[in-house]
């Protein structure tokens, strides 16, 4: 059975990891190489097992720790052309990167992976859904909007992890400048707390058994908020919804 840990989840930092088989598959690598050092030998990772990266974009919340991972771990990553190219020209060496495609699904060893196109405003941004077995989850975060395309990925997985990044009050008031409020309002910015409500209400009788609302701002949101939006979907949607505080972690889900 697989298993997720959250290493961290918000606007200061993305790592997630699922312990599958012989795989250790990570989304995204937005934290230092200590904290992963730590997760690793917290799961007792051995000289055999694989490691997988999926990245979604180019975001530093999403790739900061990139070059000491590569370094340490030699993994196999896997990108969009966009994201590799960016990457590129920050001179990381990209030629080992297996590069996939929005709308298409790919076999790597005893995984499945499809690729979904999510509007941000980067170069290539993908989202994932990962089957393992028989469980699938789906990574779905960065997202400019809430589209009935993504909704089909999260209503075909066992486990989401879908964006609620602001409340819009507290964007709107807070103290972010205009054009940074402007850019994470727009349909390329983040999803609201209400936007990810409406998604989770839409995909509610799926398939899909829990939900995570995840990259939540440390600034323009409220944890109390969230523990009611959790709490209602719970109760009315048929599966389980939980929140990601920013830097706290969450080990061993299983899904
Ligand atoms: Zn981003
Ligand atoms: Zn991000």
């Amino acid at each position: 059975m697989p298993t997720l840990n959250v290493v961290a989840s918000g606007s200061s930092g993305n790592c997630y990891h699922i312990n599958y088989n012989d795989m250790h598959i990570f989304v995204d690598i937005g934290v230092s190489r200590y904290k992963i050092d730590e997760l690793l030998e917290k799961e007792n990772i051995s000289d055999s097992e694989k490691i997988l990266l999926f990245l979604t974009h180019e975001h530093n919340d999403h790739v900061s720790g990139l070059i000491p991972f590569i370094n340490r771990y030699n993994p196999v990553v896997f990108s969009s052309e966009g994201t590799a190219d960016v990457l590129k020209s920050k001179k990381i060496d990209v030629n080992d990167f297996f590069i996939l495609k929005k709308d298409i699904s790919y076999d790597f060893e005893s995984i499945s992976i499809d690729c979904f196109q999510v509007m941000h405003d980067s170069n290539e941004p993908l989202g994932y859904r990962l089957s393992l077995g028989e469980k699938a989850i789906t990574f779905a975060t960065d997202l400019g909007y809430a589209s009935d395309y993504i909704e089909d990925f999260l209503k075909y997985s066992d486990i989401g992890i879908l964006e609620s990044n602001y409340e819009d009050e507290l964007l709107k008031n807070g103290s972010y400048p205009a054009y940074l409020k402007r850019r994470i309002l727009s349909s390329r910015g983040h999803l609201s707390n209400k936007e990810a409500l409406g998604m989770a209400a839409r995909v509610s009788g799926s398939k899909l058994k829990k939900l995570l609302l995840g990259h939540v701002s440390e600034e323009n949101n409220d944890y109390a908020l969230l523990q009611r939006y959790s709490d209602f979907a719970t109760k009315n949607f048929g599966f389980k919804t939980h929140f990601l505080k920013q830097n706290s972690q969450v080990y061993r889900v299983e899904f």
